[in-house]
């Protein structure tokens, strides 16, 4: 039946060695992959670190009876879906109860009849399987909830909630928090130009860069259209800096390939970070770098911005100028 390599893998459990031999040798030969345990601590150890497809399991055993072992088994939520066959020899409807009570999913009385064993195997089987697919399914859902479809980083919903928690994190642990917020430089001509599908593969693309470019540590979120977010931790603004214009100069030399030809694009950058005076909350901390990126745009583009660096301040009335104007309110209406 069952291929050597995807065989499923069945615990036996039971504290008579002669059960256990005889299970092991016919359940065997029918193809499945054999693990053993002559009492329930042990089963529980090998369930932890090799989850089984299928647990055979003895009820009458000592100090730790089957019904005690599927009641640990099936309240650990780290454990995968686990389907447990009891073996009873009390062929009493009590004995089944507080069997399937516990968390047992079927059960076969001793002495064993191997056809309706293997008819019950098959069947706890083919539901283990079901159960790992739609577990499969609703871990997909959850990474598409956060999930930017296009560019495959975190959509702007959950990079807020992770800034929610870093910045929490630094304001605890007194640990630096650097943030760098990207626009790619006069996309809409991009678009305009070369069309929407040269445009997809830019943002893409731009994303690909970011991601080699990052630690593990680091997140990056699409915030807007073509603006994207870096969140750095443990990160001053000196390295967010550094960091962000490494990203600036690979951007430049990049030819962005696309079905049909190839571009160049620049990118603009501001960073801030958080420890510094004007940084209270993680609202200050994204309108900082947001105020820095404007003035890296003013200021001609593909350019790094640091907050209250020289270049901001020096420049930093007429953003607010602009902004009191209503030529310009946050990202939406900043230059491309
Ligand atoms: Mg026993």
């Amino acid at each position: 039946m069952a291929t050597e390599a995807y065989a499923p893998l069945i615990l036996i459990v039971d504290d008579h060695p002669d059960n256990v031999e005889v299970l092991r040798v016919r359940l065997g030969a029918l193809g499945y992959r054999i693990a053993t345990a002559g009492d329930g601590e042990t089963a529980l150890t090998m369930v932890a670190e090799q989850p089984p497809d299928l647990i055979l399991l003895d009820v009458m055993m000592p100090h730790m009876d089957g019904n005690e072992v599927a009641k640990r088994i099936k309240s650990d939520t780290t454990l995968p879906f686990i389907p447990i066959i009891m073996q009873t020899a009390l062929d009493t409807t009590h004995s089944k109860v507080t069997g399937l009570e516990a968390g047992a999913d079927d059960y076969v009385t001793k002495p064993i009849n191997y056809a309706e064993l293997q008819a019950r195997m098959n069947s706890a089987l083919r539901l283990k399987k079901a159960r790992d697919e739609l577990a499969a399914k609703n871990v997909q859902l959850a990474e598409m909830a956060i999930t930017d479809s296009l560019t495959g980083v975190y959509n702007r919903r959950h990079l807020d909630v992770l800034l929610d928690e870093m910045f929490e994190h630094s304001l605890r642990l007194h640990e630096y928090l650097a943030l760098a917020m990207f626009d790619i430089d006069h996309f809409k001509r991009v678009n305009d130009n070369f069309g929407h599908q040269a445009g997809d593969a830019v943002l893409a693309q731009f994303s690909r860069l970011l991601k080699h470019l990052v630690r593990d540590i680091d997140r990056i979120g699409r915030y807007g259209g073509e603006e994207f977010v870096v969140l750095l931790p443990g990160t001053g603004l000196d390295a967010g800096v550094t960091f962000a214009d490494r990203v600036r100069q690979e951007v430049e030399a990049h030819r962005f390939e696309y079905d049909g030809g190839a571009l160049k694009c620049t990118v603009s950058v501001g960073v801030a970070a958080w420890q510094h005076p004007g940084i209270h909350t993680r609202q200050n901390l994204v309108k900082a770098a947001d105020d820095s990126l404007y003035v890296a745009k003013a200021l001609g583009r593909n350019k790094v911005i640091r907050f209250a660096g020289p270049e901001f301040n020096a420049n930093v009335k007429d953003v607010d100028d602009q902004h009191a104007n209503g030529t310009a309110s946050g990202g939406a209406a900043r230059p491309g």
